[in-house]
């Protein structure tokens, strides 16, 4: 975990977390914490195909090495949509307009 100060942009990265507020030795405010970039998607999890999964009310998701597939009612379905990395990124965006989502 990285702390910033919000003044004269000190960081403190350290191997131990931190405890309590710590200060900037400069300005001595309380530094923030910089949140974590977020990791590449395509770094994430298994790349290889996988098979249709039933994920609940009807809808089946599949994964062909890049996109996640979405069927509806069947794993054979027709009515199905591919979801690229970036579509799925929006689509939990959406979401998170909708409901607060467990981090
Ligand atoms: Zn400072």
């Amino acid at each position: 975990m990285t702390l910033i100060c919000g003044i004269c942009g000190y960081t403190s990265e350290g191997g131990t977390t931190p405890t309590g507020n710590p200060t900037c030795p400069k300005c001595q405010v309380v530094l923030k914490r910089v949140p974590e970039p977020p990791m590449p998607i395509e770094y994430m999890g298994v790349r290889e195909p996988q098979p249709p999964v039933h994920v609940g009310d009807g809808a089946y998701a599949s994964y062909d090495g890049y996109q996640i597939w979405l069927m509806a009612n069947s794993p054979h379905s027709s009515n199905r949509v591919a979801l690229e990395p970036s579509t799925f990124l929006k689509f939990i965006d959406y979401a998170k307009t909708i409901w607060v989502l467990p981090r």
